[in-house]
């Protein structure tokens, strides 16, 4: 029989959060082994759950959920996302500039397919998540990394940025709060890059899903309340700081400089109808969630889980000979540092591999985010603290027997 291949158009497209080391992780799930999961970014299933408020409502919503819905969604959340712009005092925003998807990952890659030709570049930070380095690939544009520096809190290095702009870029990717790093980006960074994309003429591309999960009494500035002049898409939606995931609701909204973007926007509409509509019982959560009490606070503020739990991860971490990690401002992860001499290591699948065959412990090789050299690893630090201390002693031991091979 002739094979069935996958289309070229995957070629680059890499998303190892969900690759094969988590393949394996489930194989050996099947044969009965318990393994303490590092990986994944999701709150409920760590006893993390949404407000309640909001499951009452997609309950008491689910009668009148069961039609389409306008493509770019349904009013009353579109005008509470609306109220919430004006709250991070992004200017001009309409209700015809507010999109929502299914998870703001389907209005990511939806951003990247209304944009690209071949051949177009878009900067994407490295580290990143990496679904917008994939979306850039299968868009059939090249995404070129501009690096975050560790020294200086992962925060971006705006020369780098500079250095990487050909005639062909059309954007720049801001992940703020960092998902895999944790940093929050402080206002200068935000206006330099805002500076680069109004010079170059760049569209912004911010994704900020974890702009309340903030320690320290930090506070979030979004990009776009910088930038009237230049195009911005901001992304946001209820997974994280709402503690939903699964319920799949995001959106995008377009603000700034719009008059000379009109074809691409009618792009964006076009795709947008396409998909139909966003999930509808997830857009019932939106307004409550946004209009209602913003119970992560509890969690991020003094005395609570996620702050309690990002303090004992890294103190417990950066113990660990040869490790050292930025201590995260902002969203679940940290993104350590192996040193290089005390742990050689050649391919970082394969030490992830090996850690999950030995201690049961899965995370994400560092390579996975797009970081170029296979020196680090992400943790979320989700898991309840006996499970998390229990991980990371485990990744302690197996380290130890690293630095003696
Ligand atoms: N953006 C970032 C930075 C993320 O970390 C994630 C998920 O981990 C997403 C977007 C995806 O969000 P959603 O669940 O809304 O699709």
């Amino acid at each position: 029989m002739r094979p069935i291949q996958k289309s070229k158009k995957l070629a680059d497209v890499c998303y190892d959060i969900r690759g094969p080391v988590l393949e394996k992780a489930k194989q050996m799930e099947e044969e009965g082994h318990k393994i303490i999961k590092l990986n994944i970014g999701n709150l409920a299933v760590f006893g993390f759950d949404p407000p309640d408020e909001i499951v009452q409502d997609m309950i008491l919503n689910l009668h009148n959920a069961a039609g389409y819905t306008d493509s770019k969604g349904m009013f009353a959340p579109r005008k509470a996302i609306m109220h919430y712009t004006q709250g991070k005092n992004i200017a001009g925003v309409t209700m015809e500039d507010i999109y929502i998807g299914n998870g703001a990952s389907e209005l990511i890659v939806m951003s990247m397919n209304a944009l690209l030709n071949g051949g177009d570049e878009v900067l994407v930070p490295a580290p990143d998540y990496p679904l917008w380095t994939a979306a850039v690939s299968l868009s059939g544009g090249k995404p070129v990394h501009y690096l975050c520096d560790e020294s200086n809190g992962w925060l971006p290095d705006i020369d780098d940025i500079k250095k990487k702009i050909t005639p062909n870029t059309k954007a720049i990717v801001v992940i703020n709060p960092n998902n895999p790093t944790g940093a929050l980006y402080p206002v200068e960074i935000l206006q330099q890059i805002v500076e680069v994309a109004r010079q170059h003429q760049l569209i912004v591309c911010a994704d900020e899903i974890y702009d309340k999960t903030l320690y320290d009494e930090a506070q979030h500035v979004s990009i776009a309340s910088l930038a009237d002049d230049v195009l911005c898409l901001t992304l946001n939606g209820l997974s994280k700081n709402y503690r939903s995931c699964g319920y799949r609701a995001g959106w995008m909204v377009v603000s700034g400089e719009k008059r000379h973007a009109k074809d691409y926007i009618e792009g964006l509409n076009m795709l947008a109808s396409m998909r139909l509509c966003a999930n509808a019982p997830g857009q019932y959560a939106i307004q409550t969630a946004l209009g209602g009490y913003q119970s992560i606070a509890d969690l991020v503020g003094p005395g609570g889980r996620l702050l309690k739990q990002r303090d004992m991860a890294h103190k417990l971490l950066t113990a660990i000979p040869g490790v050292t990690c930025v201590k995260p401002k902002s969203a679940l992860y940290m993104f350590p540092k192996l040193d290089a001499k005390m742990y050689p290591i050649a391919d970082d699948q394969q030490f992830a591999y090996e850690l999950l065959e030995e201690e049961r412990v899965l995370i994400v090789q560092g390579t996975g985010f797009n970081w170029h050299t296979p020196d680090h690893f992400r943790v979320v630090f989700l898991p309840n603290a006996d499970d998390l201390s229990d991980a990371i002693g485990r990744i302690a031991r197996f380290l130890e027997g690293y630095r003696r091979r």
